[in-house]
C-alpha cells in the first residue's frame, strides 16, 4: 500500500504515526512533512497549495490513498483534482469544503437546515455592518467569512470593540480577502467541544470528543491562537449530549449537503457550544481533522483508521474504528516566543532521549539543518502527547515532559484541560 499525507504539522506528524503504526509495510509519504515525518515517512518537499506538484507526485509515487490534513488544499480543489485522476482521496470536494472555508455559507447551510447556531447576519457594506453593530447588545463576535488560519474570531465584549473589528476587516482588509466578507453574531455561553465525525457524506463514525485552548496564556487569557493544546475525553461530552450533536447537527448537516448535490465526505469537523441544558450549538464547521485535536484523538483510536479513511475514499461506507476506553489524552503545545503575531525562528532544541512511557513528541515548527541540529521553525514548535489511565496522568505526563524540553523562548500552558481538573476535584 502507497500512502501520502498532504501538510506539515503536528497533525499530519500523528496522522503517520497513526498510519505507520497501523501499516508497518507500507510506502508512506508526506508532503512537505517535517522532521517527525521524516522517521516515519519519506518527506517530499511540496507546498500544500501546490496542487499540480501534489497531483504529479501521486502519480509518480503510484499513490493508493492520498489523507489531505489541512484545509487550504482542501477548499482549492486538491482532492477534486486527484479523483479526477483516479486516484482515492480522503478529504472533502471544494464545494463541500466550504462549509468552513465561508463562514457565511456554512451559516446559510445551518439556517436552511434548522441546526442550533447563534443568530447572525452577513455583510460586505462596512456602513450596514457598523449599523447591525449599533442596534445590537453586546458581547458580539465578528468573523471574517474566509479562511484566517483559524485566527479570523474576534470576541468582543463591547460594540465598540466590535465596530473596530469590523472596520479592521471591511474597511482595512485586516484579513486580506478573507475578511472581505464578514458575519457578525451572537456570543454563545456554554462549554465548547470538538466533535468529529469521520463520513462518506450519509453515515458517520465519531471519533473520541476532544477539547481545544485556543487562548496564548493560562486560565485562557492573552490572544487567539491556532490551539496551545487539547484533551480527550471529555465529562461534558456526554452519550446524551454527542446523541443531540448527531441527531440536532451533524446528521442535518450531511443532509443538506446532500440536498444541495454536494456531499460532504471526509472529516466533518463540528465546533459546539454545549449549553447548561445540553444543547449543542455550533461555533464553526471544519472540513478536516482539527490541530492540536488529531494529536489527542488518534492517540486513544485502538485500530481501524486506515480501514476508515481508505473504505470513505473509495465510497465504501464507513467502518468503525475501535477506542481504546478508559484511557485519556492530554497534549501541550510548545510554541515559539513571540507567538501568534511574531514568532522567532532558529532557536535549537533539545528533546531528552528516553521519554516516559506513553508519551510522544509531535512535530509541528521543527527544522534540521545541514548541521543536523533541530530547530524551531515556526510558531508552533512541537506538542507533546501523553497517554495513560486517567485523566490527572495524562495531563502530569504531558505538562512535565513539556517542562523537560528546552529551547530558547519556548511558551507553553501548565493548565491544559484546566476544566477538566476543576470537574474531577484536582
Ligand atoms: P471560530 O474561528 O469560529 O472557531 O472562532 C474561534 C473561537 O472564538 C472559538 O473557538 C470560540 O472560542 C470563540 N467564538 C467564536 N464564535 C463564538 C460565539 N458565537 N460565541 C462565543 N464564542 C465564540
Amino acid at each position: 500500500m502507497r500512502l501520502l499525507v498532504v501538510g506539515g504539522g503536528g497533525r499530519e506528524h500523528a496522522l503517520c504515526w497513526t498510519l505507520r503504526r497501523e501499516n508497518p509495510d507500507a510506502d508512506l509519504f508526506c508532503a512537505p512533512g517535517n522532521p517527525g515525518t521524516a522517521q516515519l515517512a519519506t518527506n517530499l518537499s511540496i507546498a500544500v497549495d501546490d496542487l499540480d506538484r501534489l497531483a504529479d507526485a501521486a502519480d509518480m509515487h503510484g499513490i493508493d490513498l492520498t489523507v489531505v490534513g489541512p484545509e487550504v488544499p482542501l477548499a482549492r480543489g486538491l482532492a477534486d483534482r486527484l479523483r479526477a485522476e483516479g486516484r482515492a482521496v480522503f478529504g472533502p470536494s471544494a464545494a463541500a469544503a466550504r462549509l468552513e472555508a465561508s463562514k457565511s455559507f456554512s451559516k446559510e447551510v445551518m439556517a436552511a437546515a434548522g441546526i442550533p447556531t447563534a443568530a447572525s447576519r452577513t455583510f460586505e457594506d462596512l456602513a450596514a455592518a457598523l449599523a447591525y453593530v449599533d442596534r445590537h447588545d453586546e458581547p458580539l463576535v465578528v468573523k471574517a467569512s474566509g479562511l484566517a488560519a483559524g485566527k479570523g474570531a474576534v470576541v468582543c465584549a463591547t460594540r465598540a470593540e466590535a465596530a473596530a473589528a469590523v472596520r479592521a476587516m471591511l474597511g482595512e482588509r485586516a484579513f486580506g480577502d478573507a475578511g472581505a466578507t464578514v458575519v457578525i453574531e451572537r456570543f454563545l455561553v456554554g462549554e465548547e467541544i470538538s466533535v468529529l465525525a469521520v463520513t462518506d457524506g450519509q453515515d458517520l463514525e465519531l471519533l473520541p470528543v476532544s477539547q481545544d485552548h485556543k487562548r496564548l496564556l493560562e486560565g485562557d487569557a492573552g490572544p487567539n491562537t491556532g490551539g496551545m493544546g487539547a484533551y480527550s475525553p471529555v465529562a461534558v461530552a456526554t452519550p446524551a449530549v454527542l446523541d443531540r450533536a448527531r441527531r440536532e447537527v451533524l446528521e442535518p448537516t450531511l443532509e443538506e449537503m446532500r440536498r444541495r448535490r454536494t456531499p460532504f465526505a471526509g472529516v466533518l469537523y463540528a465546533g459546539l457550544m454545549v449549553d447548561v441544558a445540553g444543547t449543542p450549538w455550533v461555533v464553526e464547521f471544519n472540513c478536516r481533522l482539527g490541530d492540536p485535536e488529531t494529536q489527542v484523538v488518534l492517540p486513544l483510536v485502538a485500530g481501524g483508521v486506515t480501514d476508515a479513511l481508505w473504505s470513505v475514499a473509495h465510497g465504501d461506507g464507513v467502518r468503525p474504528m475501535a477506542r481504546r476506553e478508559a484511557e485519556a489524552s492530554v497534549t501541550t503545545v510548545l510554541a515559539s516566543r513571540g507567538y501568534p503575531d511574531h514568532p522567532e525562528r532558529g532557536a535549537e532544541i533539545r528533546i531528552p532521549a528516553a521519554l516516559p512511557p506513553g508519551v510522544t513528541v509531535f512535530h509541528a515548527g521543527t527544522a534540521r539543518g545541514a548541521d543536523g541540529v533541530l530547530r524551531a521553525s515556526g510558531g508552533r514548535v512541537l506538542n507533546v502527547t501523553a497517554v495513560a489511565p486517567g485523566f490527572a496522568e495524562a495531563q502530569r505526563l504531558s505538562r512535565e515532559t513539556a517542562e523537560a524540553i528546552e529551547f530558547e523562548g519556548k511558551v507553553f500552558r501548565r493548565d491544559i484541560g484546566w476544566r477538566e481538573a476543576r470537574r474531577l476535584g484536582n
